[in-house]
């Protein structure tokens, strides 16, 4: 089989895993002739042409998204690709010689790279859709999190799928990953070595994934995305290039949980990134 056809599949099982279903080995893809030459014929499509991608290289302020009428969200919210439905059907393609999430999972192993690695239960990776139009990245696991090897999913992770439902997007059409993968001692900040350690690893994957919105949830997030260092409620709302994507800074789900009379912050923050989400590319 061809490696980045391997490497596609290992992505998607992962991914299937992640959202909890574990019975797809019982059709194994060999059942299917048809399915499998579908996926072989795609993934030998040309590279599309893109844009040079250098994300700490080309950070500048732009304009808020304009702003569209709710009802042109539908088109991208109440869907769920089809792809995402049946397992055998062919995901988008990924180019040939391009990294995905699975290579580079695989490069992170058993990552004894800062020292981080000795006090985590679980690597925290990432978690959802490998093809998302809209990455997340918090600051660094918990110790839900920790515990669980899946990001936010303790009280903060519950106050952003709250978030979520409220714009009408789904939690697994979305990718979710932190600036380090592995807890902080007490939840502290994570410390400039271990970020210019883990950081590089969460590049990759935002550009593996391609998105079109990175979503920096708090003053980490956005200071290892963005470079910048300013106070979160000066920046927060406003969105950004990074590269051939855009980034858009908010509160970290954790201030709201602190500070619940800000809760609007946040709502105000997704509603853009409906807005941004439902207009034309
Ligand atoms: N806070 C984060 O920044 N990331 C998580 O995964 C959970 C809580």
């Amino acid at each position: 089989m061809d490696e980045h056809l391997r490497d596609e599949l290992a992505a998607w099982f992962e991914f299937y895993r992640d959202m909890g279903i574990e019975d797809f080995y019982r059709r194994p893809p060999g059942s299917d002739p048809a399915a499998i030459a579908e996926i072989a014929s795609r993934s030998q499509e040309p590279e599309a042409p893109s844009a040079e991608r250098r994300p700490r290289d080309s950070v500048s302020l732009v304009a808020d998204a304009p702003v569209q009428s709710p009802s042109a969200d539908s088109r991208l919210f109440q869907r769920t690709p089809a792809h995402a439905l049946n397992l055998f059907e062919a995901p988008p393609p990924v180019p040939a010689g391009r990294e995905t999430l699975a290579d580079i999972l695989r490069d992170l192993g058993d990552c004894q790279r800062c020292k981080l690695a000795g006090g985590r239960h679980n690597i925290v990776f990432g978690q959802g859709n490998p093809h998302a139009e809209l990455v997340f990245v918090g600051e660094g696991p918990g110790a839900d999190e920790d515990a669980q090897g899946l990001p936010f999913v303790g009280r903060a992770g519950q106050l952003l799928n709250r978030m979520l439902q409220f714009v009408g997007i789904k939690r697994e059409d979305v990718y979710i990953c932190n600036v380090v993968k592995c807890r902080p001692p007490g939840n502290r900040t994570p410390e400039p070595d271990e970020v210019a350690t883990c950081s590089p690893f969460l590049f990759r994957q935002i550009e593996a994934i391609r998105p079109r919105l990175v979503c920096c949830l708090g003053a980490p997030a956005v200071k290892t995305v963005l470079g910048l260092k300013d106070g979160i409620l000066k920046i927060r709302g406003k969105f950004y290039n990074y590269g051939a994507s855009k980034a858009l800074a908010t509160v970290h789900p954790a201030y709201i949980l602190r500070n619940p009379r800000e809760e609007k912050i946040l709502r105000e923050d997704f509603e853009k990134i409906r807005t941004f989400l439902a207009a034309p590319r």
